[in-house]
């Protein structure tokens, strides 16, 4: 009989998850075997959760979901150097292929086979998870754990935020969802001038005001230009964050960042999306989409910000016992927190 463990499991193709008992994952020479202690929930879970016409297309069943994690190493793969039982860690839920070209440039998060832990292989949402080494990053001791258990989410904010020059500069960012929070706060650490957040969730917008931005906006109450106006700023924004995956938002952003603009987009739109290509090129904008982390240059980024200051833990807005993992599921459904944390131990 293979040793059992505790998992929330997607097994059944409609909306919910379950708590169940299923086999602790096996290790290869290559892999950790890490003691989950804490998870926290992403929107894609929610997607997974919700069982949208995304999940329905992408994710096998049964399948254990989640992919943000803390946790403890607990055994570890014959080939693997560099790591011991005990060490602290949390973890790059996108697996590599290691041969294709990017991957084997050193540009991993440009690795066209990605494999996705908890959406496309067994997840975090249990008392073990297995992954490759190299995916494992050990976590200082001074970052406490449910703070390390978010980094999957803080990774996207730093990865899009850091993809431009934000020093003195003035910063739009549209969405203020979790990520969208969290690239507020790195925005004001790293020295952006004015950080301007539009949402149409007023509980998110306090938080995010609270975490730094100079203006929030629902854009369904007001419009950007005046609030750029009360700013004092004469031409347009210099950076923009796409974080909403909503297509007015991007198309607002567009029209409000001034010439030679640089604009980080990491919000999935649900649909076709048209732009007005003239904003784009008689302004020179330049577009960079963001899908993930940089492996692992963000990684290293993302601990020493939070050595040096940086303070994303507001943006846990619920702690809860596993056992409660339905009430953690509902206020995220109910857009009445950002970030829910699920403790295992
Ligand atoms: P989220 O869904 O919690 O946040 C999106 C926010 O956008 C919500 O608060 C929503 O109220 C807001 N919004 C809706 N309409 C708006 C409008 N008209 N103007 C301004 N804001 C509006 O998501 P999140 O977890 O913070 O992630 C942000 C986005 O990034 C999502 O679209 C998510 O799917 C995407 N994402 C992408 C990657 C990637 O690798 N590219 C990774 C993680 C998340
Ligand atoms: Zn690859």
């Amino acid at each position: 009989m293979p040793k059992m463990m505790k998992a929330l499991i997607k097994d059944k193709r409609t909306p919910g998850i379950w708590m169940t008992q299923v086999p602790v994952p096996e290790i290869g020479p290559n892999d950790l075997l890490i003691k989950i202690k804490k998870t926290a929930i992403c929107g894609t879970d929610m997607h997974i959760y919700n069982w949208d016409e995304w999940s329905q297309k992408t994710i096998p069943v049964p399948m254990v979901t989640g992919h943000e994690f803390f946790g403890v190493v607990d055994k570890i793969g014959g080939a693997v150097e560099g790591f011991k039982v005990g060490d602290r860690v949390s973890g790059e839920g996108h697996i590599t292929c290691g041969h294709c070209r990017n991957c084997r440039a050193g540009r991993r998060h440009l690795c066209r086979n990605t494999v996705g832990v908890g959406v496309t292989r067994h997840g975090a949402f249990g008392e073990y998870l297995h992954l490759p080494a190299v995916n494992a990053f050990k976590i200082p001791d001074s970052i406490p754990d449910d703070v390390a258990s978010i980094f999957d989410p803080y990774g996207n904010a730093v990865h899009t935020a850091l993809s431009f020059d934000l020093v003195g500069e003035d910063v739009l960012i549209t969405g203020a969802g979790p990520i969208g929070i969290m690239a507020v706060a790195i925005c004001k650490h790293v020295g952006a001038r004015h950080i301007v957040i539009t949402d149409v969730n007023d509980y998110r917008l306090e938080l995010a005001k609270k975490m730094g931005a100079t203006r929030v906006v629902n854009p369904k109450r007001e419009a950007l230009e005046p609030v750029m106006k009360e700013l004092g700023m004469t031409e347009g924004f210099d950076v923009g964050l796409e974080m909403s995956g909503n297509a007015q938002a991007f198309q607002s952003m567009l029209k409000t960042m001034n010439h030679g603009g640089r604009v980080a987009i990491l919000g999935i739109f649900s649909q076709d999306v048209s732009i007005d290509w003239s904003q784009v090129i008689f302004k020179g904008l330049v577009l960079k989409g963001i899908y993930g982390r940089e492996m692992f240059e963000t990684w290293y980024k993302m601990s020493s910000m939070l050595q040096s200051g940086l303070d994303i833990s507001p943006v846990i807005t619920h702690r809860l016992p596993i056992d409660k993992f339905e009430e953690g599921f509902k206020v995220m459904n109910s857009g009445q927190a950002t970030k829910v944390v699920l403790s295992w131990d």
